[in-house]
């Protein structure tokens, strides 16, 4: 069977990611403070060993080690020439981990239906006049971090823990600019605040959905964030009735539809010894995607606190 597309593949149903890099990094006791994205230059075999357990559970598409490889935020680590160097090897860890264990026939088959998903992050400022970045050296970022991604060999991109939306909107529109018709997948981080969902710069639902479809994302959606389990749950619902009511309002039929992605923590952080712990098994943290999944959001993973134990126990439910 040949690879199908990214884009074709989540028109087609589930798409399913895999959990968090950032924290497993932590439990193999990364260094505090380090720049994680360095280890795809320091110590592939790391990352690389990450994404296949994530392959082996289960995931139909592993997020590349990147999060932080834009040149603002490596910056702060004395890394800012490094962008090229780190995403670049970033895309080729992530394409290896996906092709070095297949050996039989039946594997290469299974190989061929996995994606790597360029990720990208905030840069960790915000723009002029709130913070001290221009639009232009913002857009420049995205730029070259998604050019060296593609160089790299990724499927699609994935931008996400966006809080802001104009920081989202010169992301997406940078990496539009260069990724040659790659799908790219918009998700921002929200917070349950007085009764709604926001993300820490106040946005709502409604506005990030209008804002990513009118840009062209392929899939809009969550990821990160301080929700319990059921509050992900309404804050999916949130997602698929602001997507049916802007669809009403453009008279756009049900085919057209956006892909809706869900990337949640487990559950809500508990701090122990200043230390972020998360507690919601893989059970538990399954059975709240499936209701996610049957709500029709179909890009599912998990963010921070995630494992591939939590991704196992989402593919036994889901994939059958
Ligand atoms: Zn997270």
């Amino acid at each position: 069977m040949a690879k199908a597309s990214l884009k074709e593949k989540i028109k087609q149903g589930l798409l399913l990611l895999d959990g968090a890099m950032g924290t497993q990094l932590i439990a193999g006791n990364i260094e505090a403070g380090k720049c994680s994205d360095y280890l795809n230059i320091e110590s592939p075999d790391i990352v690389s060993n990450i994404h296949k357990a994530y392959l082996q559970a289960g995931s139909d598409a592993v997020l590349t080690n990147t999060f932080g490889a834009n040149k603002i935020a490596l910056a702060r680590h004395g890394l800012a020439e490094q962008v090229e160097k780190i995403n670049i090897a970033g895309a080729k860890i992530a394409r290896q981990s996906i092709l070095r264990p297949l050996r039989t026939a039946k594997d290469e088959a299974a190989g061929e239906q996995k994606y790597v998903l360029g990720d990208i992050g905030p840069s960790g400022d915000f723009l002029k006049p709130l913070g001290n970045l221009e639009p232009q050296n913002l857009k420049d970022a995205f730029v070259r971090q998604a050019e060296a991604l593609l160089a790299g060999g990724v499927d699609g991109f994935i931008i996400e823990t966006m809080t802001a939306l104009d920081e989202i909107t010169i992301a997406i529109e940078a990496v539009k600019s260069v990724c040659g018709g790659l799908p790219v997948f918009a998700s921002f981080a929200f917070d349950r605040a007085g009764g709604d969902y926001r993300t820490m710069m106040g946005v709502d639902v409604e506005s990030a959905v209008s804002k990513a479809l009118s840009l062209g994302a392929d899939a809009v959606g969550f990821n990160c964030g301080t929700a319990t389990l059921d509050e992900y749950v309404e804050l999916a619902q949130k997602f698929v009735s602001a997507i049916e009511a802007l669809e009403k309002s453009r008279g756009t039929s049900h085919e057209s539809r956006v892909t809706i992605l869900a990337e949640p923590n487990a559950g809500k952080p508990e701090l122990i010894d200043g230390k972020a712990v998360y507690k919601v098994s893989p059970e538990d943290f399954a059975s709240a995607m499936e209701k996610i999944h049957s709500l029709g959001v179909n890009i599912i993973g998990g963010c921070c606190g995630t494992t591939p134990a939590h991704i196992e126990a989402i593919a036994k439910r889901l994939k059958k």
